[in-house]
């Protein structure tokens, strides 16, 4: 395993649309491998592919209860507009205001290629749209109601 870089804002990878994963090989296990020890050493929530130069549909989120990895995640179900505080470690010591949604259920495929569906509340909820965001070459500060400088 391995500790990637991770891009910035301003990198042109993260303003892109990330391409779904045509088929599970060893170099998508790798890159979940590498992307978890990566969001793990940052002490971060989640990461997406194209934060460490990938532009792949691959998420790796982890808000305290497991590693959940996500591979071509889509939103099936979204419930309740709720405004909470966000950072990304893409934007260090950046923080905002954002509107999203505070209960979702998401689609993807597993590193076994196995269709899952995974239900959130809160933070795992938040962490989803963070995440499948960046995949469509979102950042939150685009979407922030309000930005702040933090440590
Ligand atoms: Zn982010």
């Amino acid at each position: 395993m391995a500790i990637l870089e991770i891009r910035k804002a301003g990198d042109e990878v993260l303003k892109r649309q990330a391409e779904p994963v045509t088929k599970i090989d060893r170099s998508i296990k790798k890159l979940l491998n590498d992307m978890s020890e990566t969001l793990y050493h940052a002490d971060g929530v989640g990461l997406a592919a194209p934060q460490v130069g990938v532009s792949l549909k691959v998420v790796v989120i982890d808000v305290g209860d497991g590693l959940i990895e996500l591979i071509n995640p889509v939103i099936l179900e979204k419930a309740e507009l709720v405004t909470d505080t966000e950072g990304c470690l893409s934007i260090p010591g950046v923080f905002g205001e954002v509107e999203r949604y505070n209960h979702v259920t998401v689609e993807a495929l597993d590193r076994s290629g196995k269709k899952i569906k995974i239900s959130g509340s809160g933070l795992l909820a938040r962490a989803f749209q963070h995440e499948i965001d960046h995949l469509d070459g979102i950042l939150f500060i685009e979407i922030a109601k309000t930005l702040c400088k933090g440590q």
